[in-house]
């Protein structure tokens, strides 16, 4: 494991985290016949605890011969139960537990593991079970101390429910407790300016360094009347595909220039970072249909050994040394396994394991190149900032990254990417009454947590770091459209449904919907609608380092480029017709069974939408000088 002078202040954290939390580690020692066919050692670890609560590590080992499934058994000895699992299926009775395999983990070789995990409650006290069994037989042998971080304190209890089933949530699984994730801990200092350095890694590649501007992009940015007002802004490329990799010129989205071009692009600009989004999942945009992909639900080996392997080889070029190449990783994957299951695909998803397993090869692969940087996508706050997805959505992170071999591989995460949501809400917090009502009771905010992306990203932040991340971990939010300024209409660039401007003062209204409707900047219909948002407008250009815990704010959907087709568009890209793009659709219970808010006639996602981009220009917050 390569591990990096700049992040030497994390041992320490991580060793003071250690001592004072309730960490136990046992080996199960039970005889078992020389002859036996099964046989197996189990590690019971608790890695987190908090008061009630705590999270657990289990590592089998299968010492014997292979299984095509498994089944472990233990049980409590203090009354504990289990509340959520993951890579292996809990079920409890009484004190007996019994954990199965999923679909995709029941093979274990000779020799293999499985790392099945859980979040518990605990009273009094949190012993440690004494006995364990694999498919009846009782496991056996000296265990090795398990090798999970033990970073992973939990200082405030996470969300208890770990069963949500829509995004976004509705207020029925909201609890009423204050939000705990409102106190945002001082990120380390960001490192000094170091270039050309090829490695060890700095704490933020954003700071002090030039971004590469995509040529491709850039041409069509100046393509539309004022474009060459934001066309040397640095965006990020997505390989959206395998093809893409070497450059296609029959894609939608992408044009000639492959990995390679774009790197050698960048080298010649003399840029100090370039941004490219990892986004190829089997059964990608498992909830949605606009951005469907390539690779079916089954396909996790094509994506590593044909997208994630070139990918790595390329950018591990020697040659690129001196670039900080930045990679987002997987837009809307993991949270689709919080909040989404209740959709097929995403359940078949969840069930193989192909978007974890991919995205831990990614970061593996990826993540060992000294100049490489991994950013996981982290949706926005207007789908996990209730507290029910909050935590378990931090906690699979944290399983991710530590399926990939390191807490390491990941530099941060990001938030907002290709959504609208509002960077700041000036004219109220999450905290504002109304009359005495909390704002968190309008229809609008609807008992979610964050108003806002920053204050949501920082508080995320914050809970990933107590899931067991780096404490210096940074956020990037996209801003390409989440500005929402004053609408200049045109009959070409419409402004929003209603056509409110940009409101410049707080609302006086008494009633709590009227005013959070009135003074919110963000002018969509619902904080659920996504698809290419009449009225948006660009947001902050890209900065680095702009406040606490932000690595910085990006462009990484390239305005211009559509979310989604507003009706059904053959093609041969893989991409479906979402109802969300459709500004004619009234809506579903994950938009509040609202308007979709889209623009007329847009053409597939990652198509050039021309329209868009010059109402994106006019809307934009900062104004475009
Ligand atoms: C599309 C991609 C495209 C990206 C950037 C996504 O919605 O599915 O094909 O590259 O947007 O525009």
């Amino acid at each position: 494991m390569r591990f990096v002078p700049m992040r030497s202040r994390r041992a320490k954290v991580v060793a003071i985290a250690a001592a004072a939390a309730a960490v136990g580690t046992t080996a199960v020692a039970v005889a078992a016949p020389a002859s036996a066919a099964t046989a197996c050692n189990v590690t019971y670890s608790i890695v987190g605890s908090w008061p009630g609560g705590f999270q657990g590590n289990i590592v089998i080992k299968n010492t014997g011969d292979a299984w095509t499934s498994w089944s472990l058994t233990f049980a409590f000895a203090n009354g504990q139960t289990i509340s959520q699992s993951w890579s292996g299926k809990a079920t409890q009775s009484g004190a007996n537990v019994t954990f199965v395999n999923e679909a995709w983990n029941g093979s274990v070789a000779n020799g293999g593991t499985v790392n099945p995990g859980f979040i518990g409650s605990w009273n009094g006290t949190n012993g440690i079970p004494t006995a364990f069994a694999v498919n009846g037989v009782a496991c056996n042998g000296t265990t090795p101390t398990s090798s999970v971080p033990t970073s992973s304190v939990v200082t405030s209890r996470p969300p208890t429910s770990s069963v949500v089933t829509s995004r976004p949530p509705t207020s029925s699984v909201v609890t009423s407790r204050p939000p705990t994730s409102s106190v945002v801990t001082s990120r380390p200092p960001t490192s000094a300016v170091v270039t050309g350095t090829g490695g060890p890694k700095v704490d933020n590649p954003y700071a002090g360094a030039t971004g590469y501007v995509n040529p491709e992009w850039k041409a069509k940015a100046e393509s539309v009347s004022g474009g060459s007002r934001v066309s040397n802004t640095p965006t990020a490329v997505w390989l959206d595909r395998i093809a893409a990799i070497e450059g296609t010129s029959n894609s939608s989205s992408n044009g000639a220039m492959g990995l390679r071009d774009h790197l050698d692009a960048a080298l010649a600009q003399g840029a100090g970072y370039a941004q490219f989004v990892i986004y190829d999942l089997p059964g990608r945009d498992c909830s949605a249909l606009a951005s469907n992909g390539e690779l079916g639900v089954d396909e996790l080996p094509r994506y590593k050994a044909e997208y994630i392997d070139p990918i790595a080889a390329i950018q591990s070029d020697a040659k690129y040394r001196n670039l900080r190449i930045i990679n987002v990783i997987e837009i809307d994957s993991l949270p689709n396994l919080i909040t989404n299951t209740n959709v097929a695909k995403c359940a078949t998803m969840k069930s193989n394991g192909g978007y974890v397993n991919g995205i831990a090869y990614a970061l593996q692969k990826l993540g060992a190149i000294p100049n490489v940087y991994n950013y996981i996508d982290a949706a926005h706050h207007g789908w996990i900032g209730w507290d029910t997805n909050f935590g378990p959505t931090a906690d699979l992170m944290y399983q991710t990254a530590v399926a990939s071999g390191s807490v390491n591989n990941v530099t941060g995460f990001i938030t907002n990417t290709a959504n609208y949501s509002a960077l700041t809400e000036p004219y109220f917090t999450i905290n504002t009454s109304v009359n005495g009502t909390s704002v968190r009771q309008a229809k609008w905010v609807d008992w979610n947590q964050y108003v806002d992306e920053l204050t949501f990203a920082q508080a995320f932040r914050s809970r990933l770091v107590q899931s067991g991340f780096n404490s210096n971990i940074g956020m990037l939010i996209d801003t390409s459209r989440n500005g929402w300024g004053n609408c200049t209409a045109t009959s070409a660039a419409p402004c929003a449904a209603g056509g409110a401007a940009r409101p410049t003062a707080a609302s006086t209204s008494t009633d709590v919907n009227t005013f959070v409707n009135q003074s919110r900047v963000d002018r969509r219909i619902h904080a659920g609608n996504w698809c290419n948002q009449a009225g948006a407008g660009m947001g902050e250009r890209p900065k680095a380092a702009p406040a606490s815990g932000i690595d910085a704010y990006v462009w990484v959907k390239p305005p211009g480029e559509s979310d989604g087709s507003s009706t059904l568009i053959e093609n041969n890209e893989g991409k479906g017709f979402d109802r969300m793009c459709d500004p004619t659709y009234t809506g579903n219970e994950r938009n509040g069974n609202s308007m979709t808010g889209s623009l007329p006639g847009a053409p597939i996602s990652g198509a050039w939408f021309s329209t868009q981009f010059a109402q994106l220009m006019a809307n934009a917050y900062p104004p475009l000088s």
